[in-house]
């Protein structure tokens, strides 16, 4: 039997003073320690992590990474928009790794690559290294041909910067009786639990597809690589955990492929499709959801052909 030796790419260190703001943004939180929190600050924190992985997943992933369903010009700037309400960049940066990660899972080539470059380095190490900061255009030619997203790539932060600002606006009026307590403990306790806690909750929910997808729970397609399916991560994720799903066959804009594998994105989908926001939703054709691999697959096809022609012959 032959072996190969897996040779890893090598991965810079991170610059610390460079990601000084990551790890600020992670001890924002802590600063509620001088401020409180009221139960309106934790309410803002549990939506705006929910609200927000939506369009993590239905947006930056299954939409610009996927191209999964098609939608208009504009609602393409919204989805792109509020994905990036989350502080994970440009939706062209994000998509672009992401193919990339798609097209070399679990090779060298893999920027987050858990089997090759462990836990950490996967988890986030590829983020807060030197060697992922640019956006590779050519990956995600089909939608860097559009100058508004190319504008909101580069100014990747104005979604997030806005989001902070009414977020804090609100917790001032809820928490303080009115807008001019913005800078008192009433908005600055929403700014922190609200806005940076559920960013953080956030990164680490996206993060651990990278991660832990790749390593823990269920293997139902032989893909090649490591990717697992978990339910308790589909639901931490909207639907994410079926990773395995998605390995196999990722032009599908749902990842639970049957009934019984929540996936909130997929509903939520479903109903922005039924409102008439995006259409040509992409489903799972019957071959590959009941295949083991992609010869497999192919073989059920054919099955399926043969059998619908002797139907037909029949009638
Ligand atoms: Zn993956
Ligand atoms: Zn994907």
């Amino acid at each position: 039997m032959s072996q190969t030796t897996i040779t890893p790419e090598v991965r810079n260190k991170p610059i610390l003073k460079q990601e000084i703001a990551f790890a600020v943004v992670h001890l924002i939180p802590l600063a509620a320690i001088w401020t409180g929190a009221t139960l309106f600050d934790w309410v803002v924190c549990g939506v705006l992590y929910v609200v927000r992985m939506f369009w993590v997943t239905g947006g930056y992933h299954r939409y610009f990474a996927h191209k999964s369903y098609k939608t208009s010009r504009w609602f393409q700037f919204v989805i792109a928009f509020m994905a990036q309400t989350s502080a994970q960049k440009g939706a062209l940066w994000w998509a672009a790794h992401h193919r990339h990660h798609q097209r070399h899972s679990d090779t060298p080539a893999d920027q987050h690559s858990m089997k090759i470059y462990g836990f950490w380095y996967s988890h986030v190490g590829w983020i807060v290294g030197p060697d992922f900061k640019k956006t590779d255009f050519k990956t995600i030619g089909d939608f860097s041909k559009y100058p508004e997203l190319v504008w909101l790539n580069k100014y990747h932060l104005v979604p997030p910067v806005l989001l902070a600002v009414a977020v804090t606006a609100l917790g001032a009026i809820v928490n303080g009786g009115s807008i001019t307590m913005m800078f008192t403990s009433a908005g600055l306790s929403t700014l922190f639990i609200g806005f940076f806690l559920s960013t953080v909750i956030l990164y680490h929910g996206t993060f651990s597809i990278n991660s832990i997808m790749h390593k823990f729970g269920k293997q139902r397609y032989d893909t090649g690589e490591e990717s697992k399916n978990s339910l308790w991560l589909a639901l931490l994720t909207l639907g994410e955990g079926w990773h395995n799903n998605h390995h196999y066959y990722e032009t599908a804009s749902r990842q639970g492929f049957f009934w019984w594998e929540i996936d909130i994105t997929w509903y939520i989908l479903k109903g922005l499709s039924t409102v008439g926001l995006i259409w040509d939703l992409k489903g799972v054709p019957n071959h590959i959801k009941f295949s083991k691999n992609k010869q497999h697959a192919i073989q059920l096809r054919k099955e399926q052909e043969s059998k619908r022609q002797t139907e037909e012959q029949a009638a």
